[in-house]
């Protein structure tokens, strides 16, 4: 849990139901809402469903598996906390449930993305109060 370094790069902005998902991260569960209506999953969070309009939702369980579904690599820091980081690759994870999020993997060099790549999420505790969803190679 405790890194060793303090952690330097710019944390999400929460609030609103998004701070509801980083609580539920903070307790290593990766969760999304789901409408009782259609039973559609949805991610970024919002209130009321896309698909059929419901306000009724709840938040549900991910089996936190999914694959690799699109990714950038980035050579130039675009933000000076970056710098050491370079080059890195922000990914956009499609998990089974099917909704994406974007998101880091841990154990896998730019040069390295597949397409499709199976993954599967972890916690990554970077504050005392925040724990970021990132993804690495699944067996
Ligand atoms: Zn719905």
């Amino acid at each position: 849990m405790a890194n060793a370094k303090p952690y330097k790069l710019p944390l999400p902005h929460v609030g609103g139901r998004s701070a509801e998902f980083y609580q539920f991260c903070k307790q290593h569960e990766l969760r999304f809402q789901r409408c009782k209506g259609c039973r559609a999953w949805r991610h970024i969070p919002r209130d009321m469903c896309a698909r059929c309009g419901s306000f009724d939702w709840e938040w549900s369980r991910s089996s936190g598996r999914g694959k690799l579904f699109s990714w950038t690599t980035a050579i130039q820091p675009m933000m000076p906390q970056f710098a050491g980081e370079v080059p890195y690759s922000p990914v956009i994870v499609e998990l089974e449930e099917g909704v994406r999020m974007v998101t880091w993997l841990t154990d896998v060099k730019p040069d390295d993305l597949q397409l499709g790549m199976p993954l599967e999420v972890v916690f990554d505790d970077v504050t005392p109060e925040m724990t970021l969803p990132k993804f690495r190679r699944a067996a």
